[in-house]
């Protein structure tokens, strides 16, 4: 079972996603439509942060 899908961008920002995989990162993140209340991240879609607010 993968969960790789499920993670949220707070996570993936701690693995550093945005320097080994750009792209994958810039396509969580835009069109950002939320903001994460926890980290300040702003993401394309609620689930991908850990406490999502609407922008
Ligand atoms: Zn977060």
């Amino acid at each position: 079972m993968s969960d790789e899908k499920q993670k949220t961008l707070c996570a993936h920002v701690e693995e550093e996603l945005q320097v080994k995989d750009p792209k994958a990162y810039i396509a969580l993140i835009k069109p950002a439509t939320h903001y994460c209340e926890g980290c300040g991240r702003s993401a394309a879609k609620a689930e991908n942060v850990c406490k999502p607010q609407p922008l």
